[in-house]
């Protein structure tokens, strides 16, 4: 079975693992798309600018239709760059109401701006599932993300053993792993994962996607 990267801004791929590479068409990377391989796609909160947003929906909207694209994002909140909070609340509504018309699943990047983002989930009443990358904050903010329905996807912070992530990791079974733009492998953070919950890699890789199938089945 193969290794699920769920979240990566890498470009090789790799043998033996599935990596969902992750597109920002607010660059031109949209000009020569994958086909074929998974990938997540979307407009980034450093880069999306309010006054490009009607040209760049029109073209998310039509390629994200494709079958390749899993997920939409990475979109989201970060109170330290890009716009202003109240663009990026825009720009981010208009991302959650295409995840919701094409019933696919949102992977959001959120810096300093979790209160908002769960106001918001509840205020849009959002049913696809929304997968938070890259959590490296407090136990206890994790905690209350899940409680409130979000998933959590892991990355290097899981190899300190005493991180919110790592401890949050320990006691959860629907999470998802991923290398974002660290040099670290996939491979390093699974076995990070496994040693904290004292499984097999392989019984990590089962687990791990059988919760990206559920999320596909949703
Ligand atoms: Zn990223």
């Amino acid at each position: 079975m193969d290794f699920l990267d769920v979240h990566t801004h890498k470009t090789a791929r790799q043998k033996g693992v599935e990596s969902i590479q992750s597109l920002s068409l607010t660059s031109d990377v949209f000009l020569a798309m994958p086909k074929t391989r998974p990938i997540s796609l979307g407009l980034h909160p450093w880069y999306a600018q309010l006054d490009k947003l009607d040209i760049q929906l029109k073209y998310l909207s039509v390629l994200a239709k494709q079958p390749n694209v899993k997920l939409i994002g990475e979109c989201g909140l970060d109170k330290l760059r890009g716009e202003s909070l109240e663009n990026q609340t825009l720009i981010l509504t208009q991302q959650v109401t295409l995840a919701q018309e094409l019933n696919k699943p949102l992977i959001l990047h959120c810096v300093r701006a979790f209160a908002e983002l769960i106001l918001l989930k509840e205020r849009l009443e959002i049913s696809v599932p929304m997968i938070i990358h890259g959590f490296n904050k407090s136990e206890e903010l994790g905690r209350q993300l899940i409680n409130k329905g979000f998933l959590l996807s892991f990355g290097q912070t899981i190899l300190k053993q005493d991180s919110g992530a790592a401890k949050l990791l320990a006691q959860n079974e629907n999470f998802f792993l991923e290398t974002d733009d660290s040099e670290i492998t996939i491979e390093e953070i699974y076995q990070a994962a496994a040693n904290l919950k004292k499984c097999s890699v392989d019984e990590l890789k089962a687990r791990i996607f059988a919760n990206w199938k559920e999320l596909n089945l949703l």
